[in-house]
């Protein structure tokens, strides 16, 4: 997805290309090049932001990034840059997705917070005094591969119990079936034969009580592991961000709850859960371009 973004936030041109049907990285610079010169487009374009899975600021390649068909380092800031002749930034979609909400969203007043991610996979952006933290090599903030559960799930990292394997999109419809065989509650989630989150939380919002119970565990252990996040930062807020986290209050204000519930005394009742504002708008879009405009 790539969109023409105005420096007041408004997005002026959006479209979308699959990157499974380019070849090579050079191949996708190329074909949105191509695309907005044929809408007249280029001229307007002062500078890029890039967010992708594994972008990393400080070398502006990606690195290894699961599901894209490119394998390795790709130097896509460089490629960019040739394709363009304008000024680049890469980062991964986590972090651009903290810069969109402090920039255009819901944590503009803030100096202090964290955005969590709650995708396929669960992602965080942490922002201390203003600032996107990238650590010694541009990789901080890989909050989801936190390991929350001792000899938990298999993830994907090849690791076991990292948060995302619970909380994120995929990790809620695991729990349905790791979660059947010890619960007591009626339900029609297994006869439905559910596979998404989404329908999980609108079972649970119709009075299901197993995906009630589902969400109750996604949110404890967000909401526990919040606890242990805000000693590391001490945030202002933590931001929820993706369908499941904007799917309504109910499950933020659970997560909370148990937020509270397991705070170190000294940050008790300081830290704030808030919902991204930006889901009505293209965060995408909106959050690469604020990497140009934050800098
Ligand atoms: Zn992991």
């Amino acid at each position: 997805m790539f969109g023409i973004c105005s420096q007041q936030g408004e997005i002026l041109y959006e479209s979308s290309v699959h990157t499974r049907t380019v070849l090579s990285p050079e191949g996708l610079a190329k074909s949105i090049h191509d695309h907005l010169e044929e809408k007249n487009l280029l001229n307007c374009i002062r500078a890029i932001g890039i967010g992708a899975p594994n972008g990393n600021n400080l070398s502006s390649t990606i690195e290894f990034a699961p599901n894209l068909p490119w394998k390795g380092i790709i130097p896509l800031g460089e490629i960019f840059e040739n394709a363009f002749g304008v000024p680049v930034s890469v980062t991964n979609d986590a972090n651009a997705a903290a810069l969109g909400e402090m920039v255009f969203g819901n944590a503009q007043d803030l100096k202090h917070f964290v955005t969590i991610t709650l995708g396929t996979g669960l992602g965080s952006g942490i922002i201390v005094n203003g600032e996107l933290i990238y650590g010694h090599d541009g990789f901080a903030g890989e909050y989801g591969h936190i390991q929350v559960i001792p000899d938990g799930r298999l993830c994907g990292c090849g690791r076991k119990g990292c948060l995302e394997t619970y909380v994120s999109a995929t990790g809620v419809v695991r729990s349905i079936a790791e979660l059947q065989s010890v619960s007591k509650a009626t339900s029609v989630l297994i006869e439905k034969n559910v596979t998404s989150a989404r329908e999980i939380f609108e079972y649970a919002d119709a009075g299901d009580q197993f995906a009630q119970e589902i969400i109750d565990y996604t949110a404890e252990i967000l909401g526990k592991s919040l606890a242990n996040f805000a000693c590391f930062s001490s945030p202002k807020a933590f931001v929820l961000f993706g369908g499941i986290a904007q799917s309504g209050e109910k499950f933020a204000s659970k997560v909370k709850e148990h937020m509270e519930a397991n705070m170190l005394n000294i940050y008790k009742n300081k830290v704030e859960i808030r919902i991204s504002s930006l889901h009505n708008v293209n965060a995408a879009v909106l959050g690469s371009a604020s990497l140009v405009w934050s800098k």
